[in-house]
């Protein structure tokens, strides 16, 4: 399985996810061309690192106008592999697998938000917003069925190692892990990306830290 950290860095990924947001907003707003200056005037960049990420993939604006928005977005999207739509389930519907289900702007286009998982028979049948709660017991079965490619992993910490090992790598490509276990960025052939507000904060930390020395 290829390593996509050691190809292109993830910070770069990052930003191109900030850019597609940019674009869409101003093809929201019936801009058709855009220029460096002006996502950079948005996304908090400079003009210089936009261009530089986007010449990676080879995307070059046009001298003077810049670059087509429908165009930029396409390339974008097929970098990002949002091209094609992903089923995703989330396992542990807790107070934060709750709140993340209930957050619109996680379901799009791209992402298809099919089913969320518990193990607590008095959740199990339940609705949050539109998605049904199933039971654990029926999470590989239902993985198979529905192609399930994405997982969301909002359980208590002393059960994340299981059901990661329990996914089958057949079909389950990536987790996105929101429990206090850090775990490889790949494990049995699936992608893995840790999320931790906690760690967040150290990183704000240190850059205050280091802007107000
Ligand atoms: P919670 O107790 O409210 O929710 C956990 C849910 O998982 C419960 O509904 C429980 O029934 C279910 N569960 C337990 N074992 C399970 C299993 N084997 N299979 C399926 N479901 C199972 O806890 P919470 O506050 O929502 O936190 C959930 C996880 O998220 C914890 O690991 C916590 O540390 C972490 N967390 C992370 C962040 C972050 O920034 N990443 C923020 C808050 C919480």
């Amino acid at each position: 399985m290829e390593n996509f950290q050691d190809k292109i860095s993830e910070v770069v990924i990052r930003r191109l996810s900030d850019y597609l947001r940019c674009l869409n907003y101003a093809k929201s707003k019936g801009q058709t061309l855009i220029k460096s200056s002006d996502i950079s005037t948005e996304c908090g960049l400079k003009s210089s690192i936009i261009r530089k990420d986007l010449a990676r993939f080879g995307i070059f604006g046009m001298k003077g106008k810049g670059y087509n928005i429908d165009e930029l977005i396409k390339e974008i999207e097929k970098i990002l592999g949002l091209n094609k739509t992903k089923n995703v389930v989330l396992i542990g519907a807790g107070n934060l697998g709750t709140a993340i289900i209930k957050y619109q702007g996680i379901k799009n286009a791209n992402f298809n938000f099919v089913a969320a998982f518990d193990n607590n028979s008095d959740k199990i049948g339940k609705m949050i917003d539109n998605t049904k709660i199933y039971s654990n017991e029926r999470l590989n079965g239902f993985i198979k069925k529905n192609r399930i490619e994405i997982v969301l992993l909002t359980v208590p910490s002393s059960e994340t190692i299981k059901i990661v090992d329990s996914l089958d790598p057949k079909f389950v490509k990536g987790i996105l892990n929101f429990t206090s276990v850090i775990l490889p960025p790949e494990k049995n052939n699936i992608f893995i990306h840790n999320i931790d507000l906690a760690k967040e904060l150290e990183v704000i930390s240190y850059c205050m830290k280091k802007c107000l020395s």
